[in-house]
Formats: structure tokens, C-alpha cells, sequence
């Protein structure tokens, strides 16, 4: 293989498969690099929401439909809030599939699985040379003639551009962007497989419960293919430290004492010791692009600052990228005004649903409010069939940040 290309992209995850899969058709000489060998791990929720499907869709029909079956996912149709008072809502996802009716409007599926999937859609394309277990380690720019030079620990490449995909402790991001932001734009996540756990009502939603001493993150139950569940929580960095909460002993304490969901723990058999990861919020706007770079999916900072998904904003950033990059080799313009496009056309498409989840964010940490809002949608359909549609569509989700909505809630007019 050679070393020359126009565009390399380091990370092979869902924004770096996805920029990948873009690119495969072009005429451009693309590498994949990755320092992991895959299948690899992920720690994540692995819960794959309709945004998933519809970049796919819209990048690549064949992997799109290659996805509806690939048989390591479990189909979600829903979501089960429970209220830090135990009272749950469950929630249908309403809209149809991008699919079309009749297909899951999401999925669950353990990230070794999903991942891997991807990365097999971008070999079945042959356009984009793939290194695996090639961990970078510095990358430099050449002033004079702009060409990057990316060294791994065994190997070097040159390149135009780069593609930054290597996630929220990204080294493209360390080199060529190196800003840092502060912790409240942070959350630390754990992960533990379990086999065993029981009491799940409906085996298609997934569960998010708003426990009090959590808010506003959550801890999760999520059902996945041969009996698997994935439990996992999430928490802003800057109250964990504020808080001096050890997330590990708390994991472990509400599986073990907490009065419902311990009952549900009894037979549960652990697949794993509990992981630990970072998640880089969207609640701040980061630098996502300069001279001859883009940065996409956790190196960008993507993640909603509500429900923790990022995968769905990974891969739109990936496409996006792509798209990018092609622009700039049509133009042979590669400097930092002439990439800037990138960002404005993905903040045209993420921006708002960011700074609405941020908000939602603030109001998740009043546990009477969480407790409020599920008792009265409990007793109202109306009510509830807008919750549900808040999951698709953001100018409904935008509703909750009117004090309008609150003046409705109350006394149902
Ligand atoms: C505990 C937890 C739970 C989560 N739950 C969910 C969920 O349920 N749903 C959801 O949508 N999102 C969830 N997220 C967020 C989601 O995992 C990320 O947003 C998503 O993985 C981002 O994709 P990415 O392609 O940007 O980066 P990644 O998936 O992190 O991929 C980055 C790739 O870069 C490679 N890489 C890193 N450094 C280098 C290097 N130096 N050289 C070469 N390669 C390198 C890595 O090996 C990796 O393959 C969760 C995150 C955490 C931590």
C-alpha cells in the first residue's frame, strides 16, 4: 500500500466509517486508520436511534438496508421514563422508521457488533485503503507546501487533509486544535453487561431511570440480542467532582439496594467488571475545523447534553465531512476559510437540537418537576402523545423551554 493520500481519516467509529463510506465513491486516494484491531469494544448504551438509520439512508442506500439485516441488534420501539418517585411513562416512538412503516424506528446493539458492521460496509466498497492497530501519535503540518504528516507507532503517512474521527480523547483534536473546555461540557458514563436482569415490561424500549441522586444524569437498562442488558449511568464531570460522587460504588449501590430496581438484579449474572469512558457534551459549541481539518462525531463534541446519544450526530458530522472534503479537492482550496462551510452547515443541522437538549438538561436536575410532568402524562394522552413526539421533532421538544407549555401542564388548558 502507499503512504501518499489526499484525505485520511483517523478513527474507524461511526463518524470515521461514515466519512469512509462517503468518500469510497470518489476518486480520491482515502485511508482509514485506526489504532484499535476490529471487532472492537465501545463503551457505550449501544442504543442506535432513528438518526442512525436515516444518515445511513442518506450516504448509502445499500448500507442502509444492509443494516435492517445485520442480525446483532434487538429493534427498539420505545422508551420506559421512570420519575425519581418510581413512577414510569412509557413512551411509543411515534414517527415511522426513515425506513419507511413497519421497520424499527430504532435498535440496540452492542458496539463491538455495530461497529464492526460498519467498517465491514466500508471494505465491501474497496475504495479506502484500512489500517488497523496503528495507534497515531503525532501529526504535523508542512507550512510550505500544507501536507500533513501522521505517524503512528509503527508506520507514517503523508496527506491534504484529515478527517479527525478518533473520538472524545482524540489526538488529531490534541495537535491541531488543542483548546480545552470546561467540565460541565463533560459527563463520565459507566458500562456492565449483565445476563439475567428481570422485570422488563416490554423487551423493545429501552429504560432511562432519573434516580435523585443522579439528576440530571440517569441510569439505564437497556435489553439487548440473547438476553443481554446493558446498565450503565451518566453524570455530569463537574457535579461528580462537586459532589464527590465515586460513580462505581453508586452503580453498584443501585443495584444493590435500590428497592426496585434490586429486585430486578437478583438472577443477573455480570458479563464484564464495570468500564468507565468520557463523553464530550454538545452543550458548548468547540472548535470544529482549520487548516486542512475537520473534527467530527466526540472529537467535535456532539453529544446530546440530555439523553447522552451521540452515535446519530457522529455519523451526520461524518457525512457532512465528506461532503467537505470533496468541495475542497473540486476547489483545491484546503485553508481554514475555505473548510469553514463545514461547520455552518452542521450547526444548521444539529445546532438547535443541541441547545434545546442543553436546556432540558438544566430542568432534568428538579426531581418534583421530573415526578410532576410523568404523573400528569399519565393522566393525559394528549400529553403523553407529545412526549413521544419530542423524540422526532425538535420544534415540540423546543416546547418545553416556554413557560406556556408549564401553564398547560399544570392546569391542562
Ligand atoms: C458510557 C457511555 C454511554 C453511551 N451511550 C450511548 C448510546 O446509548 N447511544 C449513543 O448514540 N451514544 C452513546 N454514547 C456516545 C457514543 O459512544 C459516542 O458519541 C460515539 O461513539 C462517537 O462516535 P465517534 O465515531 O466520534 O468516536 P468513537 O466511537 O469513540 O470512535 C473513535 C475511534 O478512533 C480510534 N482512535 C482513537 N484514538 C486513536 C489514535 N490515536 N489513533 C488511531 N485511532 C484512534 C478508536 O479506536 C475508535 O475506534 C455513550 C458514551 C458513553 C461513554
Amino acid at each position: 500500500m502507499q503512504n501518499n493520500y489526499d484525505i485520511i481519516i483517523v478513527g474507524a467509529g461511526p463518524a470515521g466509517c461514515t466519512s469512509a463510506i462517503k468518500l469510497s465513491e470518489s476518486n480520491l486516494r482515502v485511508a482509514l486508520i485506526d489504532k484499535a484491531v476490529f471487532p472492537r469494544d465501545k463503551i457505550c448504551g449501544d442504543a442506535l436511534s432513528g438518526k442512525v438509520i436515516s444518515v445511513l439512508k442518506y450516504t448509502d442506500l445499500p448500507a442502509e438496508k444492509a443494516l435492517h439485516k445485520f442480525p446483532e441488534k434487538l429493534p427498539s420501539w420505545g422508551i420506559r421514563f421512570v420519575a425519581p418517585n418510581g413512577q414510569h411513562l412509557d413512551v411509543p416512538f411515534k414517527k415511522d422508521s426513515p425506513s419507511g412503516p413497519g421497520t424499527a424506528p430504532g435498535y440496540i446493539s452492542k458496539r463491538i457488533d455495530f461497529d464492526n458492521f460498519l467498517l465491514d460496509e466500508v471494505k465491501k466498497r474497496n475504495g479506502v485503503d484500512i489500517f488497523e492497530g496503528q495507534k497515531i501519535d503525532s501529526i504535523s503540518r508542512d507550512q510550505a507546501n500544507g501536507t500533513f504528516l501522521i505517524q503512528s507507532n509503527k508506520e507514517s503517512w503523508n496527506s491534504q487533509m484529515i478527517i479527525g474521527a478518533d473520538g472524545a480523547h482524540s489526538v488529531v483534536k490534541r495537535f491541531l486544535s488543542p483548546q480545552k473546555y470546561p467540565s460541565k461540557n463533560q459527563a463520565a458514563g459507566l458500562r456492565q453487561y449483565f445476563r439475567g436482569v428481570d422485570g422488563f415490561a416490554n423487551e423493545q424500549y429501552i429504560e432511562l431511570h432519573f434516580l435523585k441522586d443522579l439528576l440530571p444524569g440517569y441510569f439505564w437498562l437497556f435489553p439487548l440480542p440473547n438476553g443481554w442488558v446493558n446498565a450503565g449511568l451518566g453524570l455530569r464531570s463537574d457535579m461528580v467532582s462537586k459532589r464527590k460522587v465515586n460513580l462505581k460504588v453508586l452503580f453498584n449501590e443501585i443495584m444493590e439496594t435500590h428497592p426496585e430496581i434490586s429486585k430486578r438484579f437478583k438472577h443477573a449474572e455480570p458479563m464484564e467488571s464495570i468500564k468507565g469512558f468520557g463523553l464530550p457534551l454538545g452543550s458548548t459549541w468547540r472548535e470544529t475545523f482549520g487548516d486542512g481539518f475537520l473534527l467530527t462525531g466526540d472529537a467535535a463534541g456532539l453529544i446530546d447534553p440530555f439523553s447522552g446519544e451521540g452515535i446519530g450526530n457522529a455519523m451526520i458530522s461524518g457525512k457532512i465531512a465528506a461532503e467537505q472534503c470533496l468541495e475542497a479537492f473540486e476547489k483545491r482550496a484546503f485553508d481554514k476559510g475555505s473548510l469553514a462551510p463545514y461547520e455552518s452547515k452542521l450547526r444548521k443541522k444539529i445546532q438547535k437540537e443541541l441547545a434545546v437538549s442543553t436546556q432540558m438538561q438544566q430542568l432534568a436536575n428538579y426531581s418534583w418537576l421530573f415526578n410532576f410532568a410523568v404523573n400528569k402524562a399519565n393522566n393525559n394522552p394528549a400529553l403523553q402523545s407529545m412526549m413521544s413526539m419530542m423524540f422526532d421533532d425538535i420544534d415540540i421538544r423546543n416546547e418545553l423551554n416556554k413557560p406556556s407549555f408549564y401553564w398547560k401542564l399544570l392546569f391542562g388548558t
